[in-house]
């Protein structure tokens, strides 16, 4: 009955009921949607009978990838964002409240991070912790912790964060435990497997894969009680409890926000979506295949990657990934100039993307992780020297004397 998750990628379209018989989703660019009788417009509002009403919450190629998405992450539902950043700052804004308070992970993506000093702006309380450690977590949680954010495979350090415990530690008492995915994607491991109420995903990167698209999500698991969650406004307490927390989050993220994506946006990442998995499989081996490498060279000091023995998380990596992922850093050893190294690979790019098809490198110090100062980046472990790259799905041989090359001219 369940197929496997590229057949169903690639059928989705014809199978939900494609116009024409089409294979893609149409692009469907209207901005407004009419109605025969003001009965229906009323009813499509007030959500007794579905239907879009204006694209600024979504429309049919959008929402195709919505279903894409949920088929991908096996969830209940998914609402699509221009960005993983409106994703994420929408499903924060949408269901947080002033006191309220978030268990975050100290090592999350550098945006994600500075959208929480927004949120303590806005009167409500986050504490950072070491998520590799559930216990660290649940001494973090207090009666007004209403979200916990964990990440599951860190950017640039590769940390793995205690997935199954926090999973644990939030159904246990109750709270929302909202899981970013990006790192892993839906095909390496899905977060309702540890419990996750909602799962995020930037889609501008591994599940588009191409760097020619910007895209973000929000999926349901359907496993949160959203009854028991208090920030839910009565005018979304319609129909079955499970709907209410992804009606709010598109109501107030993309109608009164604005973070939308183009039918455009949905249709490259639909295309791009349907090679996820062989992208993944060659994309991992590469980065696999160049950290065991590298680890050897003598002008390295140290790697970082899951699927490394020496990774502190890699036994927990292993059971619960089906790959380690595209993304690793590494330090040169003293002595070696990082900028140096840079400027000699040929075939690597030099750019702060992560995901694509390409290899991309970055001194991390200096440019992502710049703006929070040096005593931030030593707590959350970023050496000066850090260097993150994103392996992309070249053919090994040329990737590794591109980075042999390199290594020869420090
Ligand atoms: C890139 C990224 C985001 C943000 O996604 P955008 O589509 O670039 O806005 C969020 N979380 C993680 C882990 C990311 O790598």
């Amino acid at each position: 009955m369940s197929r496997g998750l590229t057949t169903q990628i690639l059928h989705a379209d014809r199978l939900f009921g494609a116009e024409h018989g089409a294979t893609h989703k149409p692009l469907h660019v209207s901005a407004a949607f009419g109605y025969e009788t003001a009965a229906e417009l009323a009813a499509v509002f007030q959500g007794d009978r579905s239907g879009h009403v204006y694209a600024r919450q979504g429309n049919p190629t959008s929402q195709a990838l919505e279903q894409k998405v949920t088929l991908l992450e096996g969830g209940v539902g998914t609402v699509c964002f221009a960005t993983g950043m409106g994703a994420i700052a929408s499903l924060l804004l949408a269901l947080l409240k002033r006191g309220d308070h978030i268990v975050a992970s100290q090592f999350l993506f550098g945006n994600t991070s500075s959208l929480l000093q927004t949120l303590e702006t806005l009167g409500c309380q986050v504490t950072l912790v070491d998520a590799t450690v559930a216990d660290h977590v649940a001494a973090a949680i207090r009666p007004e912790t209403r979200i916990v954010f964990a990440e599951t495979i860190a950017n640039p350090r590769t940390q793995v964060a205690d997935l199954e415990g926090i999973g644990r530690v939030c159904a246990e008492r109750g709270i929302l435990y909202v899981v970013d995915n990006t790192m892993t994607t839906p095909y390496l491991f899905r977060p309702s497997q540890v419990k996750a109420g909602l799962v995020v995903n930037s889609l501008t990167k591994s599940i588009s894969g191409h760097g020619n698209v910007l895209g973000g999500a929000v999926t349901d698991t359907g496993l949160f009680d959203w009854a028991s969650f208090s920030n839910i406004q009565a005018s979304y307490k319609k129909g079955a409890p499970k709907a209410w927390g992804l009606l709010q989050i598109r109501k107030k993220g993309l109608r009164d926000m604005g973070a939308t994506m183009s039918a455009e946006a949905a249709h490259r990442i639909a295309t791009g979506a349907e090679t996820l998995a062989l992208r993944m499989d060659r994309a991992c081996e590469n980065a696999l295949k160049l950290c065991t490498w590298l680890e050897a060279q003598p002008q390295v000091a140290r790697v970082h990657y899951p699927g490394l023995a020496s990774h502190a998380q890699h036994e927990n990596a292993r059971r619960w990934f089906r790959a380690f992922g595209a993304l690793m850093s590494f330090e040169l050893k003293d002595g070696h100039d990082t900028f140096a190294f840079l400027d000699a690979l040929q075939l690597v790019i030099k750019s702060s993307h992560l995901g694509d098809n390409r290899t991309l490198a970055i001194p991390v110090a200096q440019t992502i992780f710049w703006e929070m100062g040096l005593e931030r980046r030593q707590r959350m472990g970023i050496a000066e020297s850090l260097v993150r790259v994103s392996v992309g799905i070249e053919d090994f041989v040329d990737l590794q004397a591109d980075f042999a090359q390199a290594l020869g001219k420090v």
